[in-house]
């Protein structure tokens, strides 16, 4: 006998969760607000353009590493082609010195050393956590939840020989290692590589999958990577309704506890299932759609302390130019401040070329974006609410903005824009529903840890949710075993075949 099993979100997690059920026997559909699957793992056409708001890199692009192994199992990632950056990216300060952050990591300790050298003991301790961690043996075959009492003894084995490293990097933070560096550039070098309140370990384990070449950049971009999900979810005979925004989580009581029965579309519609997953925001899920019965203290706790990832504000230009050979990201400091939003004030503006995939542009031309981070959600999401006029001379007041600062930096491109984009939080929330606009979940930071949040919540028997918002950290790579994770759960629990 199968089981139905209803996904909400069509973003990475959903699909994967539902290529995985779909294998092993489970009948599911998924229902997605929008008209493309992916979620925030998406790109957009503008004109000759594709706007890419999403893949920076991927781990796992190589089959040095694990991960490729399991993106194999419904992907196929060798035929993808990859990018990989010789330089993630550049910092500059006002005297016009710079950090090159190159991708091989004796290239960069040589870089860090000539730039900085009176913190070449922090820069030797960098350099050693990096490649301690390139032998880190990650493991992501098994949901943590199923682990015996034998694995968690061989992954204590395993992992020994890492626990002081893990323990010491996960606990600081990059602003607490970037305070204790004396050189000010080298300073904004690590301010620049992730945001300064996530753990060290972050930006170690990211240099060591950069200097080992299994982080690459998938040529095509986002919207291309997430059919590939798409197209093996539906070849597996799961079905998707697109515009099928989920309103309800159908919840019936069964004694002591209730169990969730299915969905209610916005359109007034219902659906039944034995299973429902949310692969959706999780404030959403469970505040909305379930209507916050389910919140105990643990839940809120999440809600009121845990730091999510910020949103952004994106600008993208379509230029009429060819751009190759230039560096492609560059963080490049202002004449003076800009004020972003009533919150936000930046120093400092960062650019990314993308001459590397010649997908995204025409012949002769090249997208450059521009990205500033701003945890101000709720102004932009109002404005677009309450003055439409006055949010969008907003966003045109923020691109003018960066069109005089990137034509001064790339001489003259002013006149050879075709192609203006700009996206804010309010773009972000209506069209992926993600809380305050993040762009990817939970923050890992102390409280956090790196472990899966519990997928389940308390009194409510037949749901589950996988994504960004039950794993800290987010990333593709993340809600992808999340939701493969959650797929060997349900396996499990409902005495269906494992799958291959
Ligand atoms: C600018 C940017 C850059 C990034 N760069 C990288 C990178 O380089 N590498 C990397 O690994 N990761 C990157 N990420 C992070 C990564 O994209 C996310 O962590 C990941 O895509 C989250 O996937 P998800 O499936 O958990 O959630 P989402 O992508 O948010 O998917 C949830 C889905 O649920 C749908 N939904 C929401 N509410 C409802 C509802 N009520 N009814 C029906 N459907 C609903 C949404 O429309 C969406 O499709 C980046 C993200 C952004 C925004």
């Amino acid at each position: 006998m199968s089981k139905k099993v209803i996904i909400i979100g069509g973003g990475i997690a959903g699909l994967t969760t539902g290529c995985y059920l779909q294998k092993s026997g489970f009948d599911t559909e998924i229902f997605e607000s929008q008209a493309t699957p992916g979620g925030l793992c998406t790109s957009w056409k503008r004109g000759e353009y594709t706007v890419d708001g999403c893949l920076h890199w991927l781990v796992g692009s190589s089959p040095d590493d694990p991960l490729y192994h399991l993106w194999k199992e419904l992907i196929p990632i060798d035929r993808i082609r990859f990018y990989y950056y010789e330089e993630f990216f550049r910092v500059r300060d006002e005297s016009g010195k710079e950090i090159i952050a190159y991708t091989n990591l004796d290239r960069l300790q040589k870089e860090l050393l000539e730039k900085a050298p009176g913190d070449k003991k922090r820069i030797h301790e960098f350099v050693k956590g990096v490649r301690k961690l390139e032998n880190f043996p990650m493991r992501f075959d098994k949901a943590p939840e199923l682990a015996t009492n034998l694995d968690k003894l061989r992954d204590g084995i395993n992992y020994f020989p890492y626990f002081s490293l893990l323990i010491r990097y996960s606990r600081m933070r990059i602003a607490d290692f970037a305070g204790r560096c004396k050189n000010p550039l080298l300073q904004k070098f690590f301010h620049y590589s992730f945001a300064p309140e996530m753990p060290m370990l972050f930006i170690m384990m990211t240099f060591s999958w950069l200097d080992k070449r299994v982080a690459g950049y998938p040529i095509g971009g986002s919207l291309e990577f997430s059919r590939l999900f798409e197209k093996k979810y539906t070849e597996l005979g799961g079905k998707i309704h697109y515009n099928a925004r989920v309103e309800e989580i159908l919840t019936e009581n069964t004694g002591k506890r209730s169990r969730a029965g299915g969905i209610r579309l916005e359109n007034g519609t219902e659906h039944h299932a034995d299973i429902t997953v949310s692969a959706a925001d999780g404030y959403s899920t469970i505040f909305k759609m379930l209507g916050g019965r389910y919140a105990d203290k643990r839940v809120h706790r999440y809600f009121n302390k845990f730091s999510v990832f910020p949103s952004f504000i994106q600008v993208s230009l379509g230029i009429n130019k060819d751009l190759r050979g230039l560096p492609s990201t560059v963080a490049f400091p202002l004449d003076k401040p800009f004020q972003v939003d009533p919150e936000k004030q930046i120093d400092n503006l960062y650019y990314r070329i993308i001459n590397f995939d010649p997908t995204l542009a025409p012949e002769g031309k090249t997208l450059v974006s521009c990205m500033v981070h701003t945890y101000n959600y709720k102004y932009w999401q109002d404005l677009r609410e309450s003055d439409y006029p006055r949010y969008k001379r907003e966003k045109k007041r923020v691109a003018d903005f960066v069109t005089d600062q990137l034509d001064r930096e790339l001489k003259g491109i002013k006149d050879k824009i075709e192609m203006t984009d700009v996206c804010t939080p309010a773009t972000i929330i209506r069209y992926t529903g993600n809380w305050k606009g993040s762009f990817e979940g939970w923050m890992v930071t102390r409280e956090t840890g790196f472990n899966s949040l519990p997928k389940q919540l308390p009194h409510l028997d037949d749901f589950y949710m996988a994504g960004h918002w039950v794993q800290p950290g987010g990333g593709i790579p993340a809600v992808f075993y999340s939701g493969r994770n959650l797929a060997q759960v349900l396996v499990k629990r409902y005495g269906f075949r494992e799958f291959q």
